[in-house]
């Protein structure tokens, strides 16, 4: 299993940490021992003095594919998650700088939380919304109609480098709003899969220890 995931994927959050906006979408990986499930906390890393939560919509990959055709994309995932991205923003600008790569900041033990899975099919992919709140106040909220890059368009450009199995898991990139955590935050992301009704399901939860 491989988590893929994708970086300044919606135009408001590449502004605000004052980076381009991407011409190909930015790939990078964790390793499977990057996943946090079950509502688990994350301790804060001894390594890091700014480390960041990103919310984000996960793919769960169901059919294995090599260099996918976008309008055969969508048959490669039926169901969706609430995933945090954990960085360690303080890291990952010393690697930026150097042009090191950047798994230190962004890969390490417990950087990939991950609610349950829920199906969308039926549903409108390009109008999910979701937020994330820090101690009961909203943080993040974005909508896929933002994304740079659909999640079909996803699908079909990481499986040109990276054959596509099933059970892997597409992080596909933060809204604006990331920010610093401390030790006793809690975090809860939320989903609501139909805008027009303002359904919001609690996905996951996880405090900073
Ligand atoms: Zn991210």
């Amino acid at each position: 299993m491989k988590i893929i995931c994708i970086g300044r994927n919606y135009a408001d959050h590449a502004k605000e940490l004052n980076n381009p906006v991407p011409k190909q979408p930015l790939v990078f990986m964790k390793p499977s021992s990057a996943l946090l499930v079950n509502n688990k906390p994350l301790y804060y890393p001894e390594f890091t003095k700014d480390l960041h939560y990103e919310a984000e919509i996960v793919l769960k990959i169901c059919k294995n594919g090599k260099a996918v055709q976008p309008q055969f994309a969508k048959k490669y995932y039926k169901e969706i998650a609430l995933g945090i991205d954990f960085t360690a923003r303080d890291i990952q600008a010393r690697c930026k700088e150097k042009g090191h790569p950047w798994e230190i900041a962004k890969a390490f033990d417990g950087s990939a939380a991950l609610s349950n899975f829920i199906s969308i099919e039926n549903v409108k992919r390009e109008a999910i919304e979701f937020q994330l709140k820090k101690n009961d106040e909203v943080v993040q909220h974005g909508n896929t109609k933002d994304l740079i890059f659909s999640f079909d368009t996803l699908i079909a450009y990481v499986s040109k480098y990276f054959k596509l199995q099933m059970g892997d898991y597409i992080f596909t990139g933060t809204p604006a709003g990331v920010g610093p955590l401390k030790i006793g935050d809690q975090l809860e992301g939320l989903i609501n899969l139909n805008v027009k009704e303002d359904n919001w399901k609690s996905m996951i939860t996880c405090n900073i220890r």
